[in-house]
């Protein structure tokens, strides 16, 4: 880490960068947004990161889990064998730096895209989730939530010894895993235990719009905060660039920490490309408390 201070033409090489980090969040009052980027250190590979899987096939979309049975038993059948990937996922150094960083006031708050309930398992209870989390199930019918754990229960009871014949690929972030349809036909999906609706996980699909009571948290979490760092995201959904712009307009600094290049690096003060565990851990250590 370096500790002499640098000029701020040169805040987005990579010491250059940390350096500028470091003093953001010296200065406390931080809001932060993470993306799968921040969960890929856990074993959950990103959409969209070196590794990422988007340009193979698209997940599911709203339109195609709520037209009919056929894209349920999909989603269901795929996102059964993936669970155990998500279930099984610890937080890592990345998480556990944020909220060291939350719990001794230099961030103020934490916004995430991601969907595996891994803040919160590092400690971080008020994590937002902007895009909800594959924890909880809701029913589209009466809107009772219900825990994931349940469904799961009953969901291997109703197929048993599915996922030992399903021979699965890497999980995705959302939990979605690649299998032949073959397979997918044969599934059987639990209905909602009070009214026997359609269950649905409690997550914002692609081609879904995240409920506006959220957003609006999201952006009061924003007017509050002095700056905003973005953590392993690539920004390119609207859902968080928004924040990125709404902070940026309001004059707020904004800094990046992402491996690669993201949508929001034209509004971004201060960029840095490292691996986000390590980075996380040595501005704990550099910013005090
Ligand atoms: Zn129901």
């Amino acid at each position: 880490m370096p500790t002499q201070s640098m000029s701020h033409e040169a805040a987005d090489g990579t010491a250059a960068g940390l350096d500028a980090v470091a003093r953001l969040l010296a200065g406390r009052g931080v809001v932060v947004l993470t993306g799968a980027g921040l969960s890929t250190e856990s074993g959950i590979p990103d959409y969209r990161g070196p590794t990422g899987s988007l340009r193979h096939r698209l997940p599911m979309t709203y339109q195609e889990f709520v037209a009919g049975e056929e894209g349920r038993r999909r989603y269901w059948a795929r996102s059964h064998v993936g669970w155990r990937a998500i279930a099984r996922a610890e937080p890592n150094a990345g998480h556990r730096a944020v909220e060291e960083l939350r719990r001794t006031g230099r961030v103020s708050a934490v916004i995430t895209q991601n969907v595996d309930g891994l803040h919160r398992a590092a400690g971080t209870l008020d994590a937002v989730e902007l895009h909800g989390g594959l924890e909880r199930v809701i029913c589209l019918d009466c809107r009772r939530t219900s825990a994931r754990e349940d469904l799961d229960r009953r969901l291997v009871a109703l197929n048993h010894g599915f996922r030992d014949v399903a021979t699965a690929t890497a999980v995705k972030p959302d939990g979605d895993v690649e299998l032949p349809d073959s397979l997918v036909h044969g599934f059987r999906v639990a209905p909602c235990e009070a009214c026997g609706g359609v269950l649905k996980p409690d997550v914002v699909f692609f081609g879904e719009s995240v409920p506006k009571p959220r957003v609006q948290h999201c952006y009061e979490l924003v007017d509050a905060a002095r700056a905003l760092l973005v953590l392993g995201s690539s920004l390119t959904v609207m859902s968080g660039l928004r924040f990125v712009r709404h902070a940026a307009r309001a004059g707020k600094p904004v800094a990046i920490v992402n491996q690669g290049t993201t949508r929001g690096d034209s509004y971004a003060a201060a960029r840095v490309s490292l691996p986000l565990g390590a980075a996380l851990t040595a501005l704990t250590t550099v910013t005090g408390t």
